[in-house]
Parts: C-alpha cells; structure tokens; sequence
C-alpha cells in the first residue's frame, strides 16, 4: 500500500518505480567515504561500491486532478545499461499506480524536476515499435531551461538526457514549457531550485497554511539535507546547489513544511528541525495510513 500524507487539502501518495544503485563516491562528490559511510551502513554498500537509491514519485489527487510528480526510471533500458550502467530493481511505476486506483488514463497532470533519465523514464512507453507518451490524457511541465538543455545536450550531460524520454511529448502537443515559479495545478508550483541543473525545479504544494516541497534532485539522500556543503558529484553547478540548499533548508524548517526526497529510502518523506546545537536534522514523517493501521490494532 502506498504511504500517503495530507497536506492542507491535498491528498500525496507516494509511489515507487523501484531502486537504483549508483556509485557512491559519485553520490557523496567531496566527502571522503571514511565520514558518509557509516551514514550508508555497510550492509547497505554492494562490492562495486554502489549504494541504494530510491525511485520515490509523487501523487497528487484534488478536484478533478492526478498529478504525478516524476516518473522514475521507466522499461524502456536496454540489458547493458539494466546491468552495468543502471543497476537496480526498477520498472514498477504503473503496477503501484494501478494498486491506489490510478489507470495511465487518470493521470491528468505530470512534472519533472528534471529530464534525467532516473526522473523521466515513464514519461513514455514503447509501444508497436513508437514510442508515445504513457499517459495518454496528461499535460507534461517541465521548465523551459531544462528542456532546452536536455534537447541539447553536451559530452558530460549527453547519457543522461534521452530524447525518448521527452521528445514525444513535444510532438503530441502534450508538453507545456514553464519559466521559473509557474503553477502546474492550483496550490502546486514550481520552486526552481538550481544546482543539481541549472533550471532544477522542485515542486512546492501549499494549502491552508501547511506546505510540501518534493525535493528532486536538490538531494541524492537525507543527509545532504543536513549537511550543506555534503553536494553530490553529479551536480553541474556545486556552489549554486550549496546556496540553494541553504535557502530550502531554511524555508522547510521555518515553514515546517514535509520534504518528499526521491532518492531516499521509501518513501522518503520527513521535516528538517533545528537542533540545539545549529544542527539541523531530518525526521522522518508517519504515512496517515500507517498511524491509522496503529490505531485499529
Ligand atoms: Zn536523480
């Protein structure tokens, strides 16, 4: 069963694609593996050094919308990049779409943070040798920049932005461009959070006074919420995602707002407090379906 949250009126659920393994040297950029990997566990680290990532989307259901907020890794890897590139138990997406009553058909309203291909996958689907977009009846946000970088890709970006994964979209008519802090349903916004890209977006929902931010790729796991300077290598502008970061943390902690993290561990979702000490830490948040199974017991 999927984790849910309410968040003012709006009913989240969480819904996974599955896990991925990547490198965690890559994961952690600077930070000597003596100090993130007792963070990780060493249960938790394959012999290849790679570490768990979770695949972790999000939906949104109010009025008459289904917003999906990413869509994971998607089926349409070959056996070379399943094995050696991509590892992991992947592909799941639309089997816990349809256990919470979600058909591709429902889906009214997808947004990526970003077009890699670990945030994108699903977006479209093969079918009789085309590839078209999964969710036939969708409107598709991404912002502007980060279309245009992914469509023109560069040496260091080029494996990760794959056209199949978004131009589709542009050619059905389905995808909506958006600059900066545009809304994608009513209460639900873009909040650019640079860093990670350059046009990174998280996605911000706020209703009756409470608010979410699904984080994307902000960061890779808890810890680098945090810690500010703990920025994976992955991220094309480190000391814009350092800043970036700082801004988030303080805004969720003031706001007390739920972060919803793809990467970490499902489903993912917590508050930052500050402690004491200046530290800030990540708490992790009880789905309602969870509380209420305690509840009946
Ligand atoms: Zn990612």
């Amino acid at each position: 069963m999927a984790s849910s949250y309410q968040v003012g009126d709006f009913e989240v659920s969480i819904v996974s694609d599955g896990y991925l393994r990547l490198d965690g040297g890559a994961i952690f950029g600077l930070i000597p593996r003596i100090l993130w990997e007792p963070v990780i566990g060493r249960n938790n680290i394959d012999d290849e050094y790679r570490i768990p990532l979770g695949l972790n989307c999000m939906v949104v259901r109010h009025n008459n919308e289904i917003l999906l907020v990413e869509t994971g890794m998607g089926n349409k890897h070959d056996e070379r990049t399943r094995n050696r590139i991509y590892p992991g138990d992947y592909g799941h997406l639309l089997e816990e779409l349809e256990a919470i009553g979600i058909s591709r058909n429902d889906v009214t309203a997808v947004a990526n943070t970003h077009l890699h291909t670990d945030h994108c996958g699903w977006n479209t689907i093969e079918k009789d040798g085309e590839i078209i977009p999964t969710f036939p009846n969708a409107r598709y946000f991404v912002q502007s920049g980060e279309y245009k970088a992914a469509i023109n890709p560069n040496d260091r970006t080029r494996a990760t932005y794959l056209e199949e994964n978004f131009k589709p979209l542009y050619e059905s008519g389905q995808l909506t461009l958006v600059e900066n802090a545009d809304t994608i349903i009513p209460g639900i916004t873009f909040l650019p959070t640079p860093g990670h890209t350059e046009n990174h977006a998280s996605v911000l929902l706020e209703s009756k006074e409470e608010s979410a931010i699904y984080t994307g790729d902000l960061v890779h796991h808890e810890v680098q919420m945090e810690r500010d300077a703990w920025i994976s290598a992955f991220d094309i502008l480190p000391l814009i995602s350092l800043e970036t970061k700082r801004q988030v943390a303080e805004r969720a902690i003031t706001d007390n707002a739920l972060l919803i993290c793809v990467h970490n561990t499902y489903p993912g979702v917590g508050r930052l407090i500050q402690m004491e000490n200046g530290r800030k830490k990540f708490i992790t948040e009880l789905a309602t379906n969870d509380i209420n199974k305690d509840d009946q017991s």
